[in-house]
């Protein structure tokens, strides 16, 4: 995509936020009657995420030529992704022992008690990992598995070497025609934002409706939404030291992270994730490698709204968590990051698992839930966000730098 239509649909998505509220707020009924360009918007995503993560991921592991190659900056991901969400998590627990939100409501349960007992079953993520039918996995939008399965088809790829060239070039192929129709694709986007931001206000039934709802719970949703601007900011701080990035790069990212925000669902904004960190010069390795598979395994922004959540409702619950027990629900609040699935709410399973881990009532879940549209939004801007952060760092890192500038 040239570089005016790039900002041409920068500046249109911005727009579109703003007449998305303004039309949810106060024009609720003619809204609704705009919702269909929300749910194209989705479609034409969702149509191009497959078969766009099976190219970027084979294409890319095996452009590397040798899967050995793969070792630092497969490594280097791995690390980020893990370390940025153990201090997401501590970043939403942290402000929430601060500010306590908690300290305003008052609920009774029998099973009110800090226990972490189990711990989250290695098992289970493992079983995730591999599918025994990767076509289902396909039409179901389960991503992780065809990660995993077009990983495994890239390295066989690098083994069989020169036999393998006609397989590579049609994956680099089909890589470059799903671009392009990303590229079309972006032309819908300013429509489906204003779509997407403004059906879910009108249902709620306008903008005094959305402040009655949210005043209800007011101070735990500042708590979280503060958590995000921290995080995001500690990964803007990451991104100049390790990148020698900055407010440039953030802007040419904008129209993913509006994606990220109108969506809720980082496996939908793949497409725009990639197409922004190609236009800003991102080498297609560190793309294919940390986009894909950022956008079902690095979650900052869940992990940040799980740190606060269980926190949240430990003082609501008049739970004691002693300063030990901090560490251990960071821990797992990241693996329950890890577990997410990129999707809209797709938190959810695994905050009910890390509340029943770390022995908070589940039916306290039902105190946030009404007001989750809103902070999963948000949430998920910081996921893209850390995953738009990660590929420029590996890609300083893939290109011989990776110090302080
Ligand atoms: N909606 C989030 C995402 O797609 C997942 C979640 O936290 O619910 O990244």
């Amino acid at each position: 995509m040239s570089k005016s239509h790039a900002l041409f649909i920068l500046y249109a998505v911005v727009v579109a936020v703003i007449l998305g509220v303004l039309a949810g707020w106060f024009m609720a009924p003619l809204a609704l009657k705009f919702s269909w360009m929300g749910t194209l918007f989705l479609n034409a995503l969702k149509m191009v995420v497959v078969p766009l993560i099976i190219a970027a991921i084979i294409s890319g592991i095996s452009s590397l030529g040798d899967i050995r190659k793969l070792g630092i900056p497969g490594s280097a991901t791995l690390i980020y992704f893990m370390a940025t969400m153990m201090i997401s998590a501590t970043v939403g627990m942290l402000l929430t022992e601060i500010l306590k939100p908690g300290h305003d409501f008052h609920m009774t349960s029998a099973t009110a008690e800090i226990n972490i007992s189990q711990s989250v079953s290695m098992g289970d993520v493992l079983l995730s990992l591999i599918s025994p039918n990767i076509i289902a996995s396909a039409t179901n939008f389960e991503i992780l598995p065809l990660i995993v399965f077009s990983m495994i088809f890239g390295a066989a790829l690098t083994v069989i070497g020169e036999k393998g060239r006609l397989v590579t070039d049609f994956f680099e192929s089909l890589n470059n025609i799903m671009m392009v129709i990303v590229g079309w694709v972006m032309f819908l986007s300013p429509f489906g934002v204003f779509a997407l931001v403004a059906t879910p206000i009108a249902e709620a039934g306008g903008g005094e409706a959305v402040i009655a709802t949210f005043s209800a719970v007011g101070s735990y949703m500042g708590t979280v939404f503060i958590g995000l601007i921290i995080q995001s900011i500690l990964l803007f701080i990451l991104l100049y030291l390790f990148a020698g990035l900055g407010l440039a790069y953030l802007r040419n990212m904008i129209p993913a992270l509006i994606t990220a925000m109108s969506t809720s669902s980082s496996s939908a904004t793949v497409p725009l994730s990639m197409e922004c960190a190609e236009n800003s010069g991102i080498g297609r390795e560190p793309i294919r490698l940390v986009i894909p598979l950022g956008s079902t395994v690095n979650m900052n922004g869940t992990a940040v709204y799980q740190g606060v959540a269980t926190i949240f409702l430990a003082q609501v619950y008049g739970i004691d968590i002693d300063f030990s027990d901090h560490f251990l629900i960071a821990l797992t609040a990241a693996m329950a990051a890890i577990g997410s699935a990129g999707i809209p709410q797709g938190g959810h399973v695994m905050t009910l698992m890390l509340f029943s881990v770390v022995g908070i009532p589940v039916e306290g879940f039902g105190l946030i839930l009404a007001v989750d549209w809103i902070l999963d939004r948000a949430r998920t801007t910081l996921n893209v966000w850390g995953d738009l952060v990660g590929a420029a760092v590996i890609h300083r890192i893939m290109n011989g730098k990776n110090y302080f500038n």
